[in-house]
């Protein structure tokens, strides 16, 4: 069953290398990894570890302590299996039945013209080559491969958290040789919506199509730190000094990140048209200041629209509704204190739509404290209730909060600075990762995600920095050897 590739020979640690270049050779999109489970589920057979599936497909390993180690506290590595799928435009591949093509360029392992998959074979390569090895001491070792993460973190979510014993546990989905992440952000998305009866046009009224672009947008976990500008937003305080006079007709938005276009169309009234339009230009330029930095390429488009077929909201939900454009800020809401660069807490307007008299906006607070995600959300929504908006909750999940006293953290930083001489980077990252499930879970777990420093995770660019990985098996090698004080 197990293929070689030559390529990775010479790499290493040569066991780690073997399995990355076996598991690069059986295609593992997210639902579609049943391949490389079944190659999972027969690894373990074979070496007489238990091992089960679970309903979802995620696959649970343990692996006994080596002598001497069999009674100490196990530890718990966890990695997804399925990865993004991604080519150059250029290239042909069927990712469904083609092995990746492996390439090194001087220290990056990469594949020809297509994703990697480091994110997670990175994580799923070293429990296989701990649980593969003969010479590397460790206590029990309990091992959680997962489905279905890149698309909403859906395994993880299906497994019977009971069957964990661990109290420590190591992810390698986060975290490079020189930076161990010690808390990641839980989500909450909702949506607010409600139905409009429209109205024909009143007489005396002209018709204007507003548009802000040429926004910087970017990933609304990642970016929500860099001062871009949320189009809906902008558009919000361009119009809120004349929403007394607005009818709104339609919204809508691009990207489902950081909005970086948000088109409007409204309707004024004659005798006020061009001293409004004057106060929006007026106001617009302030706006373009406030992002002169960040943003550096918005613009304001104004166009006249036919009137005639427009069908707009009364005045009074008009104005509800700019205001809700505003209340919603996209951006940090809470920073740490002793790094203001972390953010903590954040929001964002992810989607928006109104388009004869449905409205619709999706939004979405990350945060790694589940207490002060849960009080943004709730303050969100009696605001919009007391609007008129219906508002859902659509999906949860908890964050993973840094804890002050982490035990296994210590351990990871002992044998780094052992090791390099300096200090590791702790990293709070906004984004989520399983770990938060996990800790959401099972409050006790003592949580650290690290793993070899790789690049471009997603992309056709994605690579692994060969000569990271090294020093990672030894950091996490020594972590392992390391007993219980008692
Ligand atoms: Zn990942």
């Amino acid at each position: 069953m197990l293929m070689s590739y030559y390529i990775l020979n010479d790499l290493e640690p040569k066991n780690f290398f073997k399995w990355f270049g076996a598991i690069s050779q059986i295609p593992r999109g997210s639902g579609n990894e049943r391949e490389i489970m079944d190659f999972i589920m027969d690894f373990a057979v074979r070496r007489g570890y238990p091992c089960e599936r679970d309903s979802a497909g995620n696959v649970f390993v343990t692996v006994s302590g080596t002598p001497g180690y069999e009674h100490e506290p196990p530890v718990l590595l966890q990695a997804h299996v399925d990865m993004v799928w991604e080519k150059k435009e250029d290239v042909v591949f069927d990712f469904e039945t083609e092995p990746l093509r492996l390439k090194i360029q001087n220290d990056r392992l990469m594949a020809e013209g297509t994703s990697l998959g480091a994110d997670n074979a990175v994580g799923v390569a070293t429990m296989l080559a701990l649980a593969d090895s003969h010479n590397i001491v460790h206590p029990p070792l309990e091992l959680l491969f997962t489905v279905e993460e890149e698309i909403g973190l859906i395994g993880i979510r299906k497994f019977d958290m009971s069957r964990i014993r661990a109290r420590r546990m190591l992810n390698m989905d986060c975290g490079s040789i020189d930076t161990i992440c010690v808390s990641s952000a839980g989500s909450v998305r909702f949506e607010l919506s409600q139905n409009y009866s429209v109205y024909n046009l009143p007489e005396g009224y002209r018709g204007l199509e507003l548009k802000i672009g040429g926004g910087r947008g970017g990933h609304s976990a990642i970016m929500i730190n860099k001062g871009r500008m949320c189009a809906v937003n902008s558009l919000a305080a361009l119009i809120q000094s004349s929403s007394d006079h607005c009818l709104l007709a339609s919204l809508s938005v691009t990207g489902s990140a950081i909005l970086d276009n948000c088109s409007a169309v409204l309707a004024l009234p004659e005798n006020r048209y061009d001293e409004i339009l004057s106060e929006m230009i007026r106001n617009f330029e302030i706006i373009k200041a406030l992002y002169a930095e960040a943003d550096p390429d918005i613009y304001l488009s104004l166009e006249a629209v036919e009137t005639k077929e427009l069908h707009v909201l009364s005045a009074e939900i008009s104005k509800d509704l700019i205001s809700i454009l505003g209340i919603l800020r996209t951006g940090p809401y809470r920073h740490n204190a002793a790094n203001p660069d972390d953010v903590i807490t954040s929001a964002s307007i992810t989607g928006l739509s109104l388009d004869k008299g449905s409205f619709h906006m999706t939004c979405v607070i990350r945060s790694s404290s589940d207490i002060d995600a849960d009080n943004l959300f709730h303050n969100f929504r009696s605001i919009a209730e007391k609007f008129g908006l219906h508002t859902h909750l659509s999906d949860r999940y908890p964050g993973w909060p840094e804890k002050m006293d982490s035990g296994f953290r210590d351990l990871f930083r002992q044998a780094y600075v052992k090791m390099t001489g300096r200090e590791p980077i702790y990293e709070r990252i906004h984004g989520g990762v399983e770990i938060g499930i996990i800790a959401g879970a099972i409050p006790d777990m003592d949580a650290v995600g690290y793993a070899p420093t790789s690049h471009g995770a997603h992309t056709a660019d994605e690579y692994l920095l060969i000569s990271t990985v090294q020093p990672f098996w030894d950091v996490l090698t020594d972590v392992l050897s390391k007993k219980e004080k008692t």
